[in-house]
């Protein structure tokens, strides 16, 4: 693979960063992931501003202007042949000359940046089929989740304990009502009715979220953007997933109780379709 690693294109083998990088030894960076299908970049400006958004949060400056970042997108794209998968982007605080907590002057220590590729079956994702299993466990990770950080040790752990009971993934449970899954946003459908958390600092404000929540107003489903709780989405016709990386991806047991038929919801898979096609328009 090449590899993009401020500014120069290089085969991933010669790809370095510095031992003191601030993302290495303090989880002090930000990242998006933009899938592609058809060599396209789905919603890239939403993946744009979001990063703005996090950078600004953090007080980082990004070292790349947006239409810059769209050229190393593409570039990337082409130089590895990539059809369909998704793209890294990481931006850091860059290395300065020793280990400190408070964080450095951005004019003497400038931000890193890197961005790899990766091939991934996204469309036909074989998961898609079977639906996948969730298990809850305690939200434990800080209170600013509306930043996407790379500091995913407690999301990355919580997988874990999935894999650990025959399951796929965790669905995080803060003050008895859900908050999102580790690497997606969580939702639970009744009758006609969409439901997922609404838009806080206690989640990341999914790119895919938003775009899955219009195409459900424009194709008549009702939404409602409300606390649930594992309780209800055990009792809810349908639950499932979003993602850059998963699209609509149908949940079918929550700790061990079946969700509707225990099979793929027909809302689910509706809403996936619906998304797929809708992104695609857009894609760059
Ligand atoms: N929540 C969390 C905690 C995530 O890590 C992610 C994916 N990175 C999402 C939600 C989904 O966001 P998006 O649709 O932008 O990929």
């Amino acid at each position: 693979r090449t590899v993009y690693v401020n500014g120069e294109y290089v085969p991933e083998t010669e790809a370095k960063v510095s031992i003191f990088d601030r993302a290495f030894l303090m989880a002090d960076g930000v990242y998006e992931v933009t899938s592609v299908i058809d060599g396209k970049l789905v919603d890239f400006d939403g993946h744009a501003k979001r990063l703005e958004r996090s950078l600004s949060e953090l007080e980082m400056r990004n070292p790349v202007t947006m239409d810059e970042l769209l050229e190393i997108h593409r570039e990337l794209v082409k130089r590895n042949d990539l059809e369909e998968g998704g793209i890294y982007l990481q931006i850091t605080r860059g290395a300065p000359a020793d280990r400190d907590f408070a964080w450095p002057d951005p004019d003497e220590v400038p931000s890193g940046i890197v961005l790899f590729t990766f091939a991934k079956k996204l469309v036909e994702m074989p998961s898609i089929k079977t639906g996948i299993k969730v298990i809850s466990i305690p939200d434990e990770r800080w209170s600013r989740r509306d930043i996407k950080t790379t500091q995913l040790l407690y999301p990355s752990w919580g997988k874990m304990m999935a894999k650990k009971k025959g399951c796929d993934d965790a669905w995080m449970v803060e003050e008895g009502v859900v908050t999102e899954g580790t690497s997606n946003n969580a939702y639970i459908v009744k009758g006609n009715t969409i439901i997922t958390r609404a838009l806080s600092n206690d989640i990341l404000h999914g790119i895919t979220r938003a775009a899955v929540l219009r195409f459900a107003e424009e194709a008549q489903f009702k939404v409602e953007e409300r606390d649930f709780t594992i309780a209800e989405a055990q009792e809810a016709d349908e639950a499932f997933i979003t993602s850059a990386t998963t699209f609509v991806q149908p949940v079918v047991e929550i700790d061990g109780a079946a969700i509707g038929t225990g099979k793929p919801g027909d809302v689910s898979l509706r809403l996936r379709e619906i998304y797929i096609e809708e992104s695609l328009k857009t894609a760059k």
